[in-house]
């Protein structure tokens, strides 16, 4: 590579289209498909320190956006109203997804008073479906914290946050998305994301994902989702969804993705991945050695120079996976730096954080913003090679299996 070259990408200055920062592990509620619910007493309940906090806010200079929220419910950290007026001080559009119990009038308040970008309210159905689901965070909590930011916006004279529903749709959900614009109707919500269960904690819940949807079901789903976005827009509200590409049928499920590789017309190769057929599974200590815990690197790009690796893990978004890899990280309560939340599960089982080396089985940690600017960590090799996979379309060993690969 020209040594110019060279120095550009050396100089280049990471950007990311967000940062999401686990402000707690902490909740009140326990849906039954949360893996905080599945993990049971093997969960680490933590807040971020206020210092920690603050670390994150220098560290993530590029960010234009934070989403103060991981696993946990965000508006159960004590210090939250500060935590989102320094963030909001310091320059970020603010974020968060919450289940709503504790956001009433003083909160919407706080928020509303904040600045705050995005609220994001969750329901996974509606009435007494939503409610055997999603213990302690009823529908009706859900819709008094919509009446309460709507209130606190008009209070304010304010048109922020822009209000959000996160809609988890449960495969046994006949009704839900057809319901709902009736149900939110004057009630301020802007969006409707829905989205289905991807991350399957235990096996009684494999039944509820759409991971083993043949093509006539999906197909099925997204006519029903077309007619409540119809029905929806009416209502001035916005209706957006991602559903998996159907599995691929086989007589014999296949543990690991396949790779094919057909030689192109001009003499090149292009590799192509086919998912496995089972569902994501946090579990790494299957593999305790697998080449994407910080201090090692994949084989297969060791001998990519530095700066070769940095330009393909820079390519805009990623190819392969919808958590945008390459353009938005996780930050976990301990401030370790992970590429999306199913790899940051605060599980216990291990030491929660150990300077920069491996920590808990089954994270996928690329170093901790504690030590370095999160544009430092983003360039070590073992990131950049984490990215540059997912930028050519052929996800690492740690991701096999995910669903998020196959949503569209
Ligand atoms: S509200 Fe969120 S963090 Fe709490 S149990 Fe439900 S899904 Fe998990
Ligand atoms: S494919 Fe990998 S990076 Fe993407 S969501 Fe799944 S585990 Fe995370």
């Amino acid at each position: 590579m020209f040594p110019t070259l060279r120095a550009l990408f050396r100089l280049r200055r990471p950007r990311w289209d967000w940062v999401q920062v686990e402000v707690t592990t902490r909740c009140d509620a326990a849906c039954v498909y949360c893996p905080r619910t599945a993990c049971g007493g093997g969960w680490r309940d933590a807040d971020m320190p206020m210092a920690l906090f603050r670390r994150v806010l220098s560290a993530c200079r590029g960010a234009r956006r934070l989403h103060l929220q991981g696993w946990g419910e965000p508006l159960l950290h004590p210090r939250y109203p500060d935590m989102l007026a320094e963030a909001v001080a310091a320059g970020y559009v603010v974020g968060l997804t919450t289940n709503g119990v504790h956001l009433d009038a003083d909160m919407a308040g706080v928020l509303v008073a904040a600045g705050v970008d995005m609220v994001a309210l969750s329901l996974a159905g509606i009435g007494a479906r939503n409610d055997a689901v999603r213990r302690g965070a009823p529908t009706a909590r859900v819709l008094d914290a919509l009446d309460a930011l709507r209130e606190a916006k008009a209070r304010a004279g304010s048109l922020l946050p822009r209000v959000h529903l996160a809609y988890m749709l449960l495969r046994q959900d006949a009704d839900g998305p057809e319901a709902l614009p009736a149900l939110l109707r004057g009630r301020g919500v802007e969006t409707v994301v829905v989205s289905t269960l991807d991350h399957v904690s235990t096996p009684e819940l494999a039944d509820a994902a759409y991971a083993h949807a043949d093509a006539d079901e999906l197909a099925a789903l997204g006519r029903r989702l077309e007619m409540a976005c119809t029905v929806a827009g009416a209502e001035g509200i916005r209706m957006v969804w991602r559903l998996p590409r159907p599995a691929h049928p086989s007589a014999h499920p296949s543990a690991h993705p396949s790779v094919h590789v057909a030689t192109r017309p001009d003499g090149r190769h292009r590799h192509t991945v086919s998912p496995p057929d089972h569902s994501f599974t946090s579990d790494f200590s299957r593999r305790p050695d697998h080449p994407f815990t910080p201090g090692h690197e994949p084989p297969e790009l060791w001998d990519v120079p530095g700066d070769m690796l940095h330009a393909l893990a820079a390519r805009e978004g990623d190819a392969s996976c919808t958590e945008n890899v390459g353009r938005a990280a996780v930050i976990t309560v301990d401030g370790m730096v992970a590429p999306c939340v199913f790899a940051a599960l605060p599980l216990c089982g291990g030491r929660p954080r150990e300077g920069s080396r491996a920590v808990a089985a089954g994270r996928m940690l690329f170093g901790s913003v504690e030590d370095s600017p999160l544009a430092e960590v983003w360039r070590r090799p073992a990131y950049a090679a984490f990215r540059a996979a997912h930028a050519r379309g052929m996800p690492p060993p740690p991701c096999e299996g995910c669903i998020k690969l196959r949503v569209h």
